[in-house]
């Protein structure tokens, strides 16, 4: 593995896709499909036809060999919502990792309210 731009976003819908893929080849996608709605979790648009493509399976503790018959660590998401939950988990991740962020991620995660926050400190 080489580190290039991990963080970007291209990188993560590209990881996600791949991980679709396997949860495809593997059945979990067709068991949750099944099981669940075909709804997004998050947003709440339906999917049908061509378009169910775009749904895809989350693992809610983010471990992809915790598969539980009873679905249980299953989400169905759709793509955009998929990217978003995994942006905040990588997110957290890297800000527990705590001293050791790097210059990118600062950027990526750029608060509109940390100016906010110095002018009320000023008297
Ligand atoms: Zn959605
Ligand atoms: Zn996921």
């Amino acid at each position: 593995m080489s580190s290039a731009t991990p963080s970007s976003a291209t990188a993560r819908l590209d990881r996600i896709l791949a991980d679709a893929k396997r949860d495809r080849e593997m059945g979990y996608r067709d068991k949750a499909l099944k099981m669940y709605p075909h709804v997004c979790g998050r947003c709440a648009r339906e999917f049908s036809g061509k378009r169910l493509s775009e749904l895809t399976v989350h693992h809610r503790d983010h471990n992809h060999d915790n598969n539980p018959q009873d679905g249980s660590n299953w989400e169905l998401l759709c793509l955009f919502c998929h990217d978003n939950e995994h942006a905040r988990y990588t997110d957290q991740q890297y800000f527990s990792e705590g001293s050791t962020s790097s210059p990118t991620i600062a950027k990526a995660t750029h608060n509109p309210f940390a100016g906010l926050a110095s002018l009320l400190k000023k008297d």
